[in-house]
């Protein structure tokens, strides 16, 4: 679920997803992959496991949190910002009777 979008608090590297249990998702930093005999890897333990069913919970309701009444007119504001699409749009359909003209000179 969050492959990609968790770093590891110690050395900030992305975390890889590992099944370790049938049912139980973990993400772990490996201490096999850092430069070996460096600070970070001699500060560390040799692996580091985070379960997912611990972090769900909490990543839920911040995410239920920004649709509640007190923040969804910010979270609207803020998709449409990051959003293009629109202007993307608008500039298209701007731009159609020049194609339009183009098109008849070109008949
Ligand atoms: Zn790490």
């Amino acid at each position: 679920m969050f492959r990609s979008r968790i770093k590891c608090g110690m050395c900030l590297r992305k975390m890889e997803g590992a099944a370790r249990r049938e049912d139980t998702i973990y993400y772990r930093c490996n201490s096999r992959t850092l430069e070996p005999g460096s600070a970070t890897a001699l500060a560390r333990p040799p692996q580091i496991y985070l379960r997912e069913d611990l972090v769900t919970p909490a990543v839920n309701r911040w995410i239920a949190s920004l649709f509640d009444p007190m923040h969804r007119d910010e979270t609207v504001t803020r998709h449409l910002e990051a959003d293009d699409s629109v202007e993307r749009d608008l500039t298209r359909i701007e731009q159609l009777p020049d194609r339009v003209v183009a098109a008849k000179v070109a008949m």
